[in-house]
């Protein structure tokens, strides 16, 4: 079990690696260095959504389930 709850958050993520890569995608930065995943406001890229889908990529390719390009 994962130590922190961050970490048991992208755990959680990893078991649905179709939830993660569309994360992935959606949160992708623009050329200006801003996330296009938000309506309505603008966060920086890397956002903490986009952190945690990398986060749970990491950890399922760790454990052979989700295998995408970096
Ligand atoms: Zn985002």
């Amino acid at each position: 079990m994962a130590e922190d709850p961050y970490t048991a958050c992208a755990e959680q993520l990893a078991r649905t690696p179709e939830l993660v890569g569309r994360l992935l995608v959606d949160h992708s930065p623009t050329e200006d260095g801003w996330c296009r995943g938000h309506d309505g406001h603008q966060e920086r890229f890397p956002c903490s959504i986009r952190r945690l889908a990398e986060l749970a990529r990491a950890h399922a390719t760790t454990t052979g389930r989700l295998r995408t390009p970096a």
